[in-house]
């Protein structure tokens, strides 16, 4: 187990513009902020969305996308370092017009309806990603 802690150093609250893409939106204020350390937490609604699932046993990512309004129920994610850089990772909850739910680890190319989201960037030395031989990931060290 790796185990950081952390202070609170600024919560941000964001309104992603219709049309934009959700990750990409997000990406571009935690570099624009210099923010390597944070979770985020988010709600709206997408026109629709992509998706990635990653196979345990091929240990490879598998990409869909489903080309539908769609509500966003929970979005959650982190900020960490991959290669010294910022690096957002997210999954999210959707759901259609019947309330069916479904969702994964979030690519770019959800295009966004309506998007509220959280930012708690936490002050301190950032988790640094790592190859993990085990799960194929880059993990925290
Ligand atoms: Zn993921």
């Amino acid at each position: 187990m790796s185990h950081y802690s952390y202070q609170t150093k600024q919560i941000h609250l964001l309104r992603v513009e219709t049309g934009d893409d959700l990750l990409g939106a997000i990406e571009r204020f935690v570099e624009s902020q210099e923010i390597t350390t944070a979770w985020l937490s988010y709600l709206g609604a997408v026109k629709g969305a992509s998706l990635r699932y990653y196979d345990q046993s091929k240990l490879e990512y598998g990409d869909f996308q489903i080309s539908e309004p769609l509500e966003v129920l929970v979005g959650t994610g982190n900020v960490s370092l991959l290669d010294g850089r910022p690096f957002v990772h997210t999954h999210a909850v959707f759901s259609d017009e019947s309330g069916r739910a479904f969702g994964g680890h979030v690519n770019h190319g959800c295009e966004v309806w309506a998007l509220e989201v959280k930012i708690e960037e936490y002050e301190g030395e950032s988790p640094v990603r790592l190859p993990h031989a085990e799960t194929g990931l880059n993990l925290w060290g």
